[in-house]
């Protein structure tokens, strides 16, 4: 039998559209200097935001010939102008490409000239990271620049340099935005290179359709038009995690920082324009706290944090419990756009001593996201909350292949997918018998010490448990006794004084971690390094204690 509903595709421009008109009053608050220095940030609302896109569409057809399938980068901070390019570009059939700013420079080119990008708009303030690459960018003919900045940088680039305010000027404000395929490419991220090369993949019209339905379904962020979300996550990073598309689905005012991604500002930010939601990995959480710590401000209207991108700490959710923010910890990664789980207890829990363990974990899969464990020989294991492996998952907005150039088929590493489909995640953990992910590492980042892993992740939880510990990353160094073993290495809060012998005692008395486990290899260091997304980079710490010196 033949459905007899309609079959309308599911696309961006619909989205656009809705947010704009229906939710026309929402708005889009973004940061600026003048803001920093007591001023009124800059305020758009929806239905204008609307209209811009229209007009951004038309200058990229009618002015730069962008045409079906083309890519068009942005290297942006998150801002007005950005959701307009997030939704211009897709809506009228082209491919957006964001970047990632914190990218090194030639990381950054080789991106560009493997995505094949056409037209990149940057912002300003930006110039000076965009000009030295223009002459190792093969395909870039034009340069879009919005916002403030010096635009002396780019006074000899071969592509041509266009003002993103001259080049919307006057166009209309409507768009007959075409009736796309809706498994077509919208939007193209690249992996932040945690673990390996960059890899890119091409989400669908269908698949951020969809899954900014489940960003806004009550067990995932469930906001509505009476909220406001900072959005404190790149726009780069995983679009943002949903949120642009999301919020224009159900009239949630964005709240964006622009560059101003330090903690004085955000903290100014949350005071001044009362956001009651907020989404950022843990690193940008724990810079904020410290600065709460040191000069408390009302902070009451945020009720809500997202967090996710590494594991959430518990000193970390507890601190942000006792300030009124209450932390809901989440799982993806870029290959799943990225909303994986989502940690909502279970309602029996809730009010009872097991509520906080299960806030703790990763969380629950959506209804769109089927998961597997895979042991090390290939079998399936159990759903039992001890059975540990590797994390597979397939759904309707999870990649099913690597982008490999814009004419050739897409890439499909054994590493990454199995045979039958399912995206190999790469994180180890379990899955409890009510289906709670709970992750004890990236494979990558595992201990093995004498066959037995240790888990990074774990120690670096309960070393930041310690009232002297600012921050702790833990890896593998290797070792001829054990194959490998623990080093951890420690950054100590302003006039801590806590010291190994301390700390050691702390991790086996207070974070109950057994003794086999514990490391005996530490190093204060001054910073963990930080990936382009603000994770702790283990790549550069392995690389640096790799001959196990400590000095
Ligand atoms: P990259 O792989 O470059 O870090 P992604 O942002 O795609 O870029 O990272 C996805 C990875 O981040 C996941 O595979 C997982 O290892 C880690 N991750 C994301 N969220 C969490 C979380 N809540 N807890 C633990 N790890 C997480």
């Amino acid at each position: 039998v033949q459905s007899t509903m309609q079959d309308v595709p599911l696309l961006i421009s619909r989205i656009l559209t809705h947010g704009s008109t229906i939710h026309g009053a929402s708005q889009v608050t973004t940061w600026t200097d003048g803001a920093s220095g007591g001023g009124e940030p800059h305020r758009r609302g929806f239905a204008e935001i609307g209209d811009r896109a229209a007009q951004l569409a038309h200058a990229l057809r009618d002015e730069l010939a962008v045409a079906d399938d083309d890519r068009v980068a942005t290297l942006m901070w998150n801002n007005a102008e950005h959701v307009e390019a997030y939704f211009a570009i897709p809506a009228m059939g082209a491919v957006l490409h964001t970047l990632n700013l914190r990218l090194p420079a030639a990381q950054l080119a080789w991106i560009i000239n493997h995505a094949a990008d056409r037209v990149v708009i940057v912002n300003g303030s930006l110039i000076p990271l965009l000009a030295p690459l223009l002459p190792h960018l093969k395909t870039v003919e034009h340069v879009v620049v919005s916002g403030p900045g010096d635009r002396a940088p780019l006074a000899d680039a071969t592509a041509r340099v266009h003002e993103y305010e001259d080049l919307i000027a006057g166009r209309p404000t409507s768009y007959d935005w075409p009736e796309l395929d809706e498994r077509q490419a919208a939007a193209l991220c690249y992996t932040s290179g945690t673990t390996g090369d960059p890899k890119g993949v091409v989400y669908s019209h269908r698949s951020i359709y969809l899954h900014s339905m489940q960003v806004n379904m009550a067990q995932s962020m469930g906001l509505t038009d009476q909220d406001t979300s900072l959005v404190v996550v790149p726009q780069f990073h995983v679009n943002a995690w949903g949120l642009p598309h999301a919020t224009f689905m159900t009239g949630v005012n964005m709240l964006m920082p622009d560059r101003f991604l330090q903690p004085v500002p955000l903290a100014e930010m949350i005071e001044r324009e009362r956001p009651t939601h907020a989404a950022a990995v843990p690193t940008i959480w724990q810079g904020l706290l410290a600065e709460l710590t040191a000069h408390p401000r009302d902070v009451t209207s945020l009720t809500q944090v997202t967090i996710g991108g590494s594991a959430c700490p518990p000193a970390l959710m507890e601190a942000f419990d006792r300030l009124g923010m209450r932390v809901c910890h989440a799982w993806g990664m870029t290959e799943t756009s990225p909303l994986g789980t989502v940690a909502r207890p279970p309602a029996q829990a809730i009010g009872t001593p097991e509520e906080f363990a299960y806030r703790l974990t990763q969380g629950r899969f959506p209804a769109g996201v089927e998961a597997r464990l895979t042991g090390p020989d290939g079998e399936r294991l159990p759903w039992d909350g001890e059975s540990a492996g590797e994390l597979e998952v397939r759904g309707n907005w999870i990649a099913g292949a690597y982008y490999n150039g814009p004419d050739a088929e897409p890439l499909r590493p054994a590493d990454k997918f199995s045979e039958d489909g399912w995206l190999k995640t790469g994180d180890v953990g379990t899955i409890s018998p009510d289906g709670y992910l709970t992750l004890t590492d990236r494979a990558k980042d595992v201990i093995k010490s004498g066959g037995e892993w240790i888990s990074s992740v774990e120690l670096e939880n309960a070393l930041m448990a310690h009232p002297d510990v600012a921050e702790a990353a833990v890896v593998a160094v290797p070792d001829d006794k054990w194959g490998e073993r623990p080093l951890a290495t420690v950054v100590l809060k302003e006039g801590a004084t806590a010291d190994f012998t301390t700390l050691r005692a702390f991790l086996a008395e207070e974070g109950g971690i057994a003794k086999w486990q514990l490391p005996e290899r530490w190093t204060i260091i001054e910073s963990v390094p930080k990936t382009s997304v603000g994770k702790f980079d283990k790549k550069v710490l392995r690389r640096r204690y790799a001959d196990g010196d400590l000095d």
